[in-house]
């Protein structure tokens, strides 16, 4: 038997020279370049195959290039201001409702789980979970649409594009360049949401696992705040054939259950059978089509996601959920408010620059005035911009 430091100087020369001094710091621990061998299957991705970092750095003795994205995102101010930024509903209408960051703990949770039953690469699954919506401004979609009417003929705003410019400029954390210094993979994965047009080359399992979970956790999380909150009932989910089906399927196993053990049991229900179908459909595919590498399952004809009858079957509850919940007269209103704040925010921060935080006034200088004012509203929390808009712009 080979000695493990040995082992792994011999794998850290074979990858791109990597400094074997590092990766042997700790000898006797298992490398990730051995965790990854053990327990990734052959299409996943590869840390040791990564395209690397924009500004170079030495290896972690012991975490792998993935692991430290994850926790360069978790450790961000931005990923922190995800607890006072609103999912869908805000911090008025109660304290049960998932914020941006649960809503991103959801994401990472059952992402994570298909990615481990598909043994794909979890750390890189993490850390695409964790960032995707780390550049949402306040009030969510709400606050988007103003911003990116607020932006038009500068490039207009996106939250998807904003989470890389964070990434790659404003969350300044470490000596020596801008930004987080995230890996090409982490990177590129993003650019596939902020652009969803283009036609290049599709983007990794793990990207598109995160996407597939991204709806599965909030067609599941909505459902349960509305009626939580009161603005969807039992009876009105039980008019379209997904939410039937999981009622069905809850009181078939239970009997006299309460309303409220009833939602609970229907949201798990809602999560179980959806994580289950993509397992289905994509571990059957997978277990099959005989992909060697990452790139190959790039190019193959097939995308992470739920079967057909069940992309139908959330399409019907996306709509019961927009035309009941997102287009409700009490979200209406709180989205109204939020828009017609922004817009006065953003205009009077154009008229009186020196209200900006330094570094926002020094970043227009680079990036013009209205695109660092955009970019200052975005990373402002819901609480923040409301108090923001009082002191200086409520009169
Ligand atoms: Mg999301």
């Amino acid at each position: 038997m080979i000695p493990l430091a040995e082992r792994t100087a011999k794998y850290c020369q074979r990858k791109r020279n990597m400094p074997s001094d590092k990766a042997i710091l700790l000898p006797g621990l298992q490398t990730y370049q051995e965790r990854e061998a053990a327990l990734l299957a052959p299409y996943a991705m590869r840390s040791g195959d990564s395209a690397g970092r924009k500004y170079v750095e030495p290896e972690h003795p012991y975490r792998g290039p993935f692991q430290r994205d994850r926790d360069r995102i978790l450790h961000c101010s931005a990923y922190r201001r995800l607890s006072g930024k609103m999912q869908v509903f805000t911090g008025e209408m109660g304290d049960y409702h998932r914020t941006r960051l649960t809503h991103t703990q959801e994401v990472a949770s059952i992402a994570r789980t298909i990615g481990r039953a598909l043994q794909l690469n979890e750390d890189l699954i993490e850390a695409l979970a964790l960032f995707h919506d780390i550049g949402h401004p306040p009030f969510g979609h709400a606050g988007e649409d103003a911003l990116d009417e607020c932006l038009q003929g500068e490039g207009g705003f996106s939250h998807n594009e904003h989470a890389l410019t964070i990434a790659e400029e404003i969350d300044v954390r470490y000596h020596g360049f801008p930004g987080l210094n995230l890996t090409r993979e982490v990177l590129d994965g993003q650019g596939v949401r902020a652009d969803k047009q283009n036609p290049g080359l599709k983007p990794l399992l793990e990207v598109q696992l995160v996407d597939a979970a991204d709806s599965i956790t909030y067609d599941a999380h909505d459902t349960d705040d509305a009626v939580k909150l009161g603005l969807l009932s039992l009876d009105e989910l039980a008019e379209v054939p997904l939410t039937r089906e999981m009622l069905r399927r809850v009181n078939d196993r239970f009997s006299g259950l309460s309303p409220r053990v009833l939602r609970l049991m229907l949201v798990h229900e809602l999560i179980d059978y959806q994580v289950s179908d993509v397992l289905r459909r994509c571990g059957q595919y997978l277990a099959t089509a005989g992909l060697q590498t990452a790139q190959q399952a790039r190019l193959a004809p097939f995308l992470i996601g739920p079967s057909e009858p069940v992309a139908v079957q959330k399409a019907e509850l996306e709509r019961l959920l927009y035309d009941r919940v997102y287009r409700h007269p009490d979200i209406i209103r709180v989205r109204e408010q939020a828009q017609s704040r922004l817009r006065k925010m953003f205009a009077g921060y154009v008229r009186q620059p020196e209200l900006l935080p330094k570094g926002y006034r020094t970043r227009s200088e680079s990036v013009g005035l209205k695109r660092s004012v955009g970019e200052f509203i975005a990373g402002m929390t819901d609480r923040y911009c409301n108090e923001q808009y009082e002191r200086h712009f409520s009169s």
